[in-house]
C-alpha cells in the first residue's frame, strides 16, 4: 500500500480511538469516508492517473476505506457496550443499603376494646353469637316487649327501609334469635354495629354495642351484679373501682338497673366528661322480662335469666381518654396509629 494511504489509515485509527461518544463517531465517519473525505477525493482523482496505474491505486484506496470502516465498526460496538453498562449500573439496586421498612398496621381502638370485653366473658363461659345488621320490626322491637306506639320507640331514632325492614338499633336482636333456637341453658354475648339517627360529641349514627344474656334454671340479680362488678374492675384494671347500680326502666328487663362507675378522669370531683356528677353511666342490665321469654317460647316455669348491654365505643373512650366519639370513625391514621 502506498505510504500516503498508510498515513491516512494511521491518523484515522488514532481519531477513532479518541472518540468517547457514539454521536461523535457518526460525525467522524462522515469526515473519514464521506463524499468530501480525502479517500473519496482520491477515488475521484483516479482519472488523472495514467491508465495502467488506475486499477492498482483504486484497489488500494478501497482497501483503506474498508480498513477504516472496520475500525469504526469495532469502536461503535465498544461504545454501545459501554453505554449499556453505564445504564445498567446507574439503574442497579444496591442491596446493601438500609431499607425503608414496612409499616405494620394496628387494630382500631374499638376492635381492641371489643376483644378485651369478649375475652372476659368468654373466660367465664359465655359464647359469642352474631346476627344480621338489617332487621325486621319483630326482632328489633316487638319481641323485646316494645310494641308499636310504645314510648321506648321514641328513644330509638331508627333508620327504616321502604319495605319495613330497619337497621338494628341494638344488638338485643341477636339474643331473640338465640332464644328462638331453643338451646337452653344459654350463656351468650353478641357484639357489633348498631344504628340510630344521632350525631354529636358522644353520639354517631353508627356505633358498637355488646350485649350479654344468660338463661338458666337458677339466675338472679346478685349473680348479675357480681359478674358486672368483676368485669368492670378487670376492664379498668382497678380492684377498688367505685360502681353503683341505679334502678332504671327498660321494656325488656324487670327489674332493671343502670350501672355507673366513678369518673375515671376526675375521680368523683366532677368534670366535663361526667357533666360534674362524678359518675359515668356505663351499662344497662336487668332480669329478662317474662314477656320477652314468653314471646321467645322459653318456659317461665323452668328458666329465668339476666341480660346486660354496653356501648363498646364509650368504654374505648374512657379507657383511652378520647374526648370525642366521632374521631374514632374519621379514619385519620395519625389518630388511629396511637393505639
Ligand atoms: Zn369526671
Amino acid at each position: 500500500m502506498a505510504a500516503d494511504l498508510q498515513v491516512i489509515i494511521d491518523d484515522a485509527a488514532q481519531a477513532v480511538a479518541d472518540v468517547r461518544r457514539l454521536t461523535d463517531l457518526d460525525q467522524l465517519r462522515s469526515n473519514l469516508l464521506g463524499k468530501k473525505s480525502i479517500l473519496s477525493t482520491q477515488l475521484r482523482d483516479l482519472v488523472q492517473l495514467p491508465e495502467e496505474e488506475r486499477p492498482r491505486r483504486g484497489q488500494a484506496v478501497n482497501q483503506a476505506k474498508r480498513q477504516i470502516e472496520e475500525l469504526i465498526k469495532e469502536r461503535s460496538e465498544y461504545l454501545k457496550k459501554q453505554e449499556v453498562h453505564k445504564q445498567l449500573s446507574s439503574e442497579s439496586i444496591d442491596v446493601s443499603l438500609v431499607g425503608r421498612g414496612q409499616g405494620i398496621g394496628n387494630l382500631h381502638p374499638v376492635t381492641k376494646t371489643r376483644e378485651r370485653i369478649e375475652n372476659f366473658f368468654k373466660s367465664v363461659g359465655f359464647t359469642v353469637a352474631e346476627g344480621p345488621e338489617i332487621e325486621d320490626d319483630y326482632h328489633n322491637f316487638e319481641a323485646l316487649n316494645i310494641p308499636a306506639n310504645h314510648p321506648a320507640r321514641a328513644l330509638h331514632d331508627t333508620f327504616y327501609f321502604l319495605d319495613g325492614l330497619l337497621l338494628r338499633t341494638h344488638t338485643s336482636t341477636v339474643q331473640i334469635r338465640a332464644m328462638q333456637q331453643g338451646k337452653l341453658p344459654l350463656r351468650m354475648i353478641a357484639s357489633g354495629r348498631v344504628y340510630r339517627c344521632d350525631s354529636d360529641v358522644s353520639h354517631t349514627p353508627m356505633f358498637h354495642q355488646l350485649e350479654g344474656l344468660l338463661l338458666d334454671e337458677v339466675a338472679n340479680f346478685s349473680e348479675l351484679k357480681g359478674l358486672l362488678t368483676k368485669f368492670l374492675q378487670l376492664f379498668f384494671e382497678k380492684s377498688d373501682l367505685i360502681i353503683r347500680f341505679r334502678a332504671a326502666y327498660f321494656p325488656f328487663t324487670e327489674p332493671s338497673a343502670e350501672v355507673d362507675i366513678q369518673c375515671t378522669i376526675c375521680l368523683g370531683s366532677g368534670c366535663r366528661v361526667c357533666s360534674g356528677t362524678g359518675y359515668i353511666e356505663i351499662l344497662g342490665c336487668g332480669m329478662v322480662h317474662p314477656h320477652v321469654l314468653e314471646r321467645a317460647g322459653v318456659s317461665l316455669e323452668k328458666y329465668q335469666g339476666y341480660a346486660f348491654g354496653l356501648g363498646i365505643d364509650r368504654l374505648a373512650m374512657l379507657r383511652y381518654a378520647i374526648p370525642d366519639l366521632r374521631i374514632m370513625f374519621e379514619n385519620d391514621c395519625r389518630f388511629l396509629e396511637q393505639f
